[in-house]
């Protein structure tokens, strides 16, 4: 795997968490519907995985729309490695983008 690779994998790693996690949660609610007491939380194991779907592609789509606008040749790029910026993010010393290429922090005022 190369460097544009660990990109993306770091890219998609929250929201494959947010998936795994309702996956698995809808499986435990699933389950839930064979105990009497519990029954009534099994009607909601099919919300459950579509609201983790859903939230997983959210989360996937700010990244996505960057490294489609970065591969267009469109968007902000890093200056050490020339990878796709992150959003805006206002920090101590001024607001500042992080790279989602090589993770660098770079100062607003350098790349606008
Ligand atoms: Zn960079």
């Amino acid at each position: 795997m190369d460097r544009l690779d660990w990109m993306y994998m770091r890219a998609l790693v929250p929201s494959g968490l947010v998936l795994a996690f309702t996956s698995a949660l809808a499986l435990v609610l699933k389950q839930a519907g064979t105990f009497p007491f519990l029954a009534t939380f099994a009607g909601f194991a099919p919300w459950v995985f579509l609201g983790g779907i859903g939230l997983a592609a959210l989360l996937a789509s700010e990244p996505m729309y960057r490294f489609w606008q970065w591969e267009r040749g469109e968007g902000l790029r890093c200056p050490k490695c020339g990878g796709p910026l992150g959003a805006l993010i206002d920090g101590r010393y001024g607001p500042y983008h992080k790279c989602h290429c090589c993770s660098g922090n770079i100062a607003a005022r350098r790349v606008h």
